[in-house]
């Protein structure tokens, strides 16, 4: 169900919210709300109303994947609704414990795919670089929770001089693409570090940061990170936001302040049931993240994660979304909707189908309004025709 307020796109504050007054004193110092993060039940039911489901998921969630939540995103729960869209996305539920027979632990076969322990490389021209395995809060439906917040079964054990070899050795390599984890959890000085020996590498052309930081830590986008960033270009970021709420004006501060370090930045959403499954919350989301210079990048169709079927849709659903906005809106807001082909396939792009027909000759295209349009091949040049060119052509008096 979307409620007038899923719509709403004015940038808005909601702290302290939950917190005192007293707390606004320390409210954008970033470290404090990585301190303040709600990690407990005790500290959940303290503040809103848990639905049964929410409260034994939290029960079971200490051995799969970790709950935490800063203040800052905690704030965009509504506190009596247990179809909160915030909600579903961090709080566990019981349905996590069920694992539907087509999930999967590492449902990209990223593990499949690392010549060296935290490089995955799938794509012959660019890797995929996870450098840690925490973040500032848990999505419910991470594709990486074998390895993400460390309580899962498995380990990320990143080997960073064997990555950094690897990188120098393959040529091929001409783009790299941090992520984890969140890599802005690092401090300035470390990243700094890591992207200066990435930058030495002279092959590598592109660099690129996948965070979620700048919607749940908005506090951590400070003038000296953007400033430190700014020396790496080019230096791409792709955000995480699925929802039009997450859009707060901390976050649309962050956003702009990279945007001034002229770096450039997509929005890679996840279509969640319950979240962000209709094409009106989809199209509140973008023009929001146009109002912020973020440009959507990916919708994702949800991975085949253990535990994540009761987040799950369709793909129809997300055909459905893509056919909403192609036409009715600006086109730079418009997403890929993509799946990432179970078992290590990559990214596959998925379109509603616009070629109504094509036969010898022509293609019959219907447009967003269902309208019917044959674009028909090129005629070549009959030879006549050309030859009466060429005499044209010649020059009568030279
Ligand atoms: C997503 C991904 C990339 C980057 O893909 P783009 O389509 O270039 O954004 C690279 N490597 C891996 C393993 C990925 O999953």
């Amino acid at each position: 169900m979307t409620s007038p307020s899923d719509l709403d796109t004015t940038f808005t504050s909601h702290a302290p919210g939950y917190w005192p007054e007293s707390a606004m004193e320390k409210w954008s110092d970033h470290k404090w709300q990585l301190r303040n993060r709600i990690d407990s039940l005790a500290d959940l039911e303290a503040r809103i109303n848990l639905s049964d489901e929410e409260r034994a998921g939290v029960l079971l969630a200490g051995t799969k994947l970790a709950m935490a939540i800063t203040p800052h995103f905690f704030n965009l729960i509504d506190k009596d609704d247990p179809n909160c869209p915030i909600r579903r996305q961090v709080i566990p539920r019981i349905e996590e414990g069920w694992t539907a027979p087509e999930e999967l632990a590492d449902p990209c076969g990223e593990d499949s795919h690392m010549p060296v322990p935290g490089l995955v490389h799938r794509y012959p021209d660019r890797v995929l670089f996870l450098v840690t395995d925490r973040c500032a809060s848990y999505c419910r439906y991470c594709t990486r929770s074998r390895v993400v917040s460390g309580v899962g079964e498995q380990q990320l054990e990143t080997q960073w001089e064997a990555a950094f070899k690897y990188l120098e050795e393959h040529t091929e390599v001409r783009d790299v693409l941090l992520s984890g984890g969140d890599p802005l959890l690092f401090s300035d000085a470390k990243l700094d570090k890591i992207l200066t020996r990435l930058r030495a590498i002279p092959h590598i052309q592109f660099l690129r940061i996948g965070s979620r930081i700048p919607i749940f830590l908005p506090q951590r986008i400070t003038p000296e990170l953007c400033a430190m960033l700014k020396k790496h270009h080019p230096l791409f970021i792709s955000i995480h936001s699925n929802h039009p709420k997450e859009l707060t004006s901390e976050v649309q501060d962050g956003l702009v302040r990279l945007a001034e370090a002229g770096i450039p930045m997509g929005n890679q959403s996840v279509l969640l049931r319950g979240v962000n499954d209709s094409p009106e919350v989809q199209k509140a989301l973008v023009h929001k993240l146009l109002m912020c210079r973020v440009r959507p990048y990916y919708l994702y169709q949800c991975d085949l994660i253990t535990g994540s079927s009761h987040l799950r849709t369709s793909v129809a659903e997300g055909v459905n979304i893509i056919e909403n906005l192609r036409g009715h809106t600006t086109g730079y807001a418009i997403p890929q909707f993509v799946i990432d082909g179970p078992g290590g396939g990559g990214k596959i792009p998925i379109n509603p189908n616009y070629v109504v027909d094509s036969s010898e000759g022509k293609v019959t295209l219907r447009n967003y309004e269902g309208g019917i349009f044959d674009y028909p091949d090129p005629t070549r040049i009959p030879e006549g025709e050309m030859k009466a060119l060429q005499e044209k052509a010649i020059c009568k008096t030279c």
